[in-house]
């Protein structure tokens, strides 16, 4: 029997004896992780280390406060921890101050409302429909209906955000925050700009990096650090750490930042998670990683302009980053039936709305997929060629479950000289 990288073998052997039913549902996560090509572009492998800190007995202690001052005893080694965490990321980054303990990026967006605003306050962010995330004001979050929320979008000729749009807007509305990020941005973000903008109507800037803090940790994506107020992060994306979040700032903005975060919105930081993201800092300061984020970008365009030929409808023709989003009209299927079927056919990615997308969020023209998890399993621009062909066989014969299996047995094999971080099975 072989074991998961991150579980100590006596512990996968007492996981499996006391809930043999969770045991196996593990177990067959991990096989699937193993023998699929991972798209979705907010999701990745962690390293077997990273998994052994989020696994371990860290998760027991509870450390609300920060540093030398928490409300608990017997933080001996939960501040090293954290401390280490702190400076890494700082480090990393060249960031004035960190906040290592939002549970996650929702919660780091939602303490930069708490450290800077008062309900009703104007907040503006790109709109969900054209890549922005529920969190920077969308109506259903309870960013869009605690605040009042303008939303920006993309220009309707070239589908990448109109500075010229955003400064018209903020000026117009004066917002208190100003968002720049998103989830389904395939081109490179000009936070210089956004930053001037804010600075021209007197706004915080928060450039939200969720998706690309790993490749702007690596130099393969422009830093906002120079020119944001705050930078909002998840951990688990192309950062490969554990899921989680963190907040870094300018010092003046520190105590605003710390405070909102504990005591204003969180209890204790989950200090197996804060180990987990220290180490992935650690990872994401080498050599080796610098170039896994270049060979993101470079896997993405290869992925990209395969796709350009085949005839998809890739959004701007291209992608900057990891992110490839395509209107799948073109190719007569839509959106949510290519994703199921490159589903079964062993390619796991996510239908999407395109901008101006004619139709339903449940049921849109497009798909988006990333590039982080299979350049994590080390592959490159021959394996991108491979996989637009089998994407553009599955698309273009959506009910062929044949043709679907027949592939999914070429990817197990491919996936086998691929082996992924963290799953030794
Ligand atoms: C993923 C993401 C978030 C939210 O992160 P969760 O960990 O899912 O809460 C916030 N902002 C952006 C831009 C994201 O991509």
């Amino acid at each position: 029997m072989r074991y998961n990288a991150g579980m100590h073998p006596a512990l996968q052997a007492t996981l499996a004896a006391v809930d043999p039913e969770i045991a196996e549902l593990i177990a067959s996560e991990e096989r699937r992780q193993r023998d699929k090509i991972r798209l979705i572009a907010s999701e990745n492998y962690v390293s077997g280390a990273v998994l052994a800190a989020t696994g371990s007995i860290l998760t027991n202690k509870y450390s609300e406060g920060y540093p030398g001052k928490r409300y608990y005893e017997g933080q001996q080694y939960i501040d090293q921890i954290e401390q280490i965490c702190i400076d890494r990321a700082k480090g990393l980054f060249g960031a004035e101050h960190a906040n290592v303990q939002p549970y996650s990026g929702s919660p780091a967006n939602l303490a930069v409302y708490f450290a800077f605003l008062k309900p009703g306050d104007t907040v503006m962010g790109l709109g969900l429909p054209a890549g922005g995330h529920l969190t920077h004001g969308w109506p259903v979050s309870i960013t869009g209906s605690y605040f009042r929320a303008v939303q920006y979008g993309v220009r309707k000729d070239t589908h990448r955000i109109d500075l010229d749009e955003v400064r018209e807007l903020a000026h117009k509305e004066k917002p208190k925050l100003l968002f720049a990020g998103g989830t389904a941005i395939p081109r490179t973000i000009d936070f210089a700009a956004f930053g001037e903008i804010a600075r021209e109507v007197g706004a915080v800037f928060v450039a939200d990096i969720a998706h690309i803090a790993g490749l702007v940790a690596a130099g393969a994506h422009p830093s906002p650090v120079p020119y944001a107020d705050v930078v909002s992060t998840t951990t688990h994306k192309t950062l490969r750490g554990p899921r989680g979040g963190m907040l870094m700032c300018k010092a003046t903005h520190q105590k605003a930042i710390d405070r909102a975060v504990f005591p204003g919105l969180q209890g204790g930081p989950h200090n197996h998670t804060t180990a987990g993201i220290a180490i992935a800092l650690k990872e994401a300061a080498t050599a080796e990683f610098k170039t896994y984020a270049h060979q993101i970008v470079a896997n993405s365009r290869a992925l990209a302009a395969a796709l350009v030929e085949k005839g998809w409808g890739v959004i701007t023709g291209g992608s900057d980053n990891h992110l490839i989003l395509a209107d799948m009209t073109p190719k007569n299927v839509t959106g949510k039936i290519a994703a199921k079927a490159l589903d079964v056919a062993g390619m796991e990615l996510n239908y999407n709305s395109i901008p101006f997308d004619p139709r339903k969020p449940f049921d849109p023209s497009g798909v988006r997929l990333g590039t982080a998890s299979v350049t994590s399993r080390g592959m490159r621009e021959p394996e991108m060629k491979q996989i637009a062909s089998w994407m553009d066989q599955v698309a273009s014969a959506p009910a062929d479950v044949g043709l679907q299996e027949k592939i999914a047995g070429e990817i197990r094999e491919l996936c086998a000289k691929f082996p992924a971080p963290g799953i030794l099975i």
